[in-house]
């Protein structure tokens, strides 16, 4: 990988993080609105289950988030395009799908294969 395409996928990265914590702080500010909206019980135990949902969604936004740090840290100690696995180049076209990857296509297969036979 080259300088011009790290850059490429280090604002690719900023812009998703960026996103993903405004994103992140929308939601919070649902919450305190709902909060103070109803105050009826049945309304309430409603209240819980999108709160519960909410909760969920920043838990996944969190993890995303922290991958995405990850991936600018493989930016900066130029580990960043390699697969984890064999340390092969992960595919272009698979990085810039999702730039979080760490494995290359051949891997994550594998992976994924591994993980279906021990699920069964
Ligand atoms: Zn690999």
């Amino acid at each position: 990988m080259n300088k011009k395409q790290q850059k490429h996928f280090e604002q690719k990265l900023k812009a998703w993080k960026e996103e993903l914590v405004h994103e992140a702080g929308r939601t919070v500010d649902g919450m305190h609105e709902e909060k103070t909206l109803f105050a009826d019980p049945t309304d309430r135990a409603s209240m819980e289950t999108d709160r519960s949902f909410l909760l969920r969604i920043r838990d996944r936004e969190r993890r995303l988030i922290s991958k995405i740090d990850m991936a600018l840290e493989r930016i900066e100690d130029k580990s960043f395009g390699l697969c984890d696995h064999c340390g092969e180049n992960i595919e272009l076209k698979r990085l810039e799908a999702r730039p979080v990857a760490t494995l290359c296509i051949h891997c994550k297969t594998i992976q994924e294969e591994e993980e279906k036979s021990t699920r069964k």
